[in-house]
């Protein structure tokens, strides 16, 4: 079947908001409130003339266990599923406890992973992301996915990664 691209991250950083530009359309749900669950999370999308399934785990948002459960929950749904995982992180909160331990079940799942560094809507804070380096996923992408920026390059990468 298609090459899956799943999206995993905290409640709130604008997971949905990604999936959404990716696919050119608003059919993932955006939120102020975390906690929003939905049946549906694949979406078909294209890139450069490739297909791909994009997963928005998104669905799996806290409930009663708790957020890092359910944040566990995504990766470990991500990891099974995916052929590449964007690992969102909110670029004006940076890393989270919740994150670090998100990070360690994603590192020893062998699965390439992308750390994608939304809400960087200006070139100005760009410089801010270094930080991000810490989580030992490699290099920080920095987007905007509420306006676009840095999409089409954090794509072009993505691609050769599937
Ligand atoms: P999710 O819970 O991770 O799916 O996050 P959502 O996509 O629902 O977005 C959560 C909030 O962050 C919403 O208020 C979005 O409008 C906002 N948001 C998402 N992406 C961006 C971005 O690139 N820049 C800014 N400034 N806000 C964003
Ligand atoms: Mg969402």
């Amino acid at each position: 079947g298609m090459p899956v691209v799943a999206v995993v991250g905290r409640p709130n950083v604008g997971k949905s908001a990604l999936v959404n530009r990716i696919i050119g359309r608003r059919e993932a749900v955006v939120q102020d409130i975390p906690g929003v669950t939905r049946d549906r999370v694949s979406y078909p999308a294209e890139w450069n003339e490739r297909r791909f399934s994009l997963m928005d785990t998104g669905g799996w948002e806290p409930d009663a266990k708790g957020l890092d459960q359910s944040v566990a929950v995504q990766a470990e749904v991500a990891i099974d599923t995916a052929d590449v995982i964007l690992f969102v992180v909110d670029s004006r909160v940076g890393p989270t406890a919740t994150d670090e331990r998100v990070v360690s079940l994603l590192r020893q799942s062998g699965v390439p992973v992308v750390v994608v560094a939304n809400k960087v809507d200006d070139q100005r804070q760009e410089p801010e992301i270094a930080s991000l380096w810490s989580l030992g996923l490699g290099e920080p992408w920095p987007v905007s996915a509420l306006h676009g920026r840095g999409v089409a390059d954090l794509l072009d990468h993505v691609l050769t990664l599937l």
